[in-house]
């Protein structure tokens, strides 16, 4: 999987993404995630990258040209046109199953806006689809590509260090999961549920499951009649 990033803040964006596991997965090889400054690709001797909107109105526009020439530098790098995403509050909202879908995709390209937003004639001609990360809006795409890379790379091969350990998931398993606990065996006053110190493999298993029907049902309905209903 090769994700690449285009943004006006790389550096927002590697700062992330060199941490932790996603970090630890590009440093290994298992994913390519590259950053890409959008101002790079600007003609403009000062180097802008936005203008105001016509028709008037508040604020900047990302401009086109910048942005085009980015992708195109990306597509002709890497011999391919990747699966290109725009991250806006109008795309339809990410989900697991999307995550999923684009788990499967060999090469992305996640743009994102800033200001007001993209000249809507760049979007017309690279992007395949837009996706947002919820109903609210935030100052710019960074934030919200960098959950698209987060939430898909570790779905990837050799990211984390088994299936498992995304499928045994919150919503990937169509559940809520179970409550974790770890050492001390009491904190506070609070002690671990014994099932979970019993060793007994079958009774644990039994207990965590109950516990998620009964966190997924009280927490969301939705989720919990899907899920009977697909059990069904
Ligand atoms: N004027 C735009 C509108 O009303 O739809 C909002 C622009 S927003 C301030 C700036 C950029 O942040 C957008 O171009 C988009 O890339 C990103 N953005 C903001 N909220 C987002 C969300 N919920 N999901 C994905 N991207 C978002």
């Amino acid at each position: 999987m090769r994700i690449e990033i285009a943004t006006l803040f790389p550096e927002m964006c590697e700062a992330v993404l060199s941490e932790s596991i996603i970090g630890r997965a590009r440093r290994a090889g298992a994913i390519e995630v590259h950053c890409h400054n959008i101002r790079d690709y600007t003609l403009d001797k000062h180097r802008r990258v936005d203008d105001t909107p016509y028709g008037g109105g508040m604020g900047m526009v990302m401009q086109a040209e910048p942005i085009y020439r980015c992708w195109q530098a990306v597509c002709e790098r890497s011999g391919s046109r990747p699966h290109t995403i725009y991250l806006s509050p109008k795309g339809r909202v990410l989900t697991q199953d999307i995550a999923v879908e684009l788990s499967h995709r060999e090469h992305l390209f996640l743009l994102c806006g800033h200001y007001e937003g993209v000249d809507q004639r760049v979007l017309d001609t690279i992007v395949d689809e837009e996706l947002s990360v919820g109903d609210y809006v935030l100052t710019g795409g960074e934030l919200p590509a960098l959950i698209v890379t987060d939430a898909v790379a570790r779905m990837c091969h050799g990211v984390l260090p088994a299936a498992a350990a995304f499928e045994d998931e919150s919503i990937f398993s169509g559940l809520l999961e179970y409550p974790q606990y770890t050492r001390p065996e009491v904190w506070e006053g609070r002690a671990v549920p014994e099932v979970l110190l019993s060793g007994h493999h079958l009774r644990i298993s039994q207990w965590r499951r109950a516990e998620s029907l009964r966190i997924t049902q009280e927490r969301r309905p939705d989720l919990y009649a899907a899920y009977l209903d697909k059990e069904d």
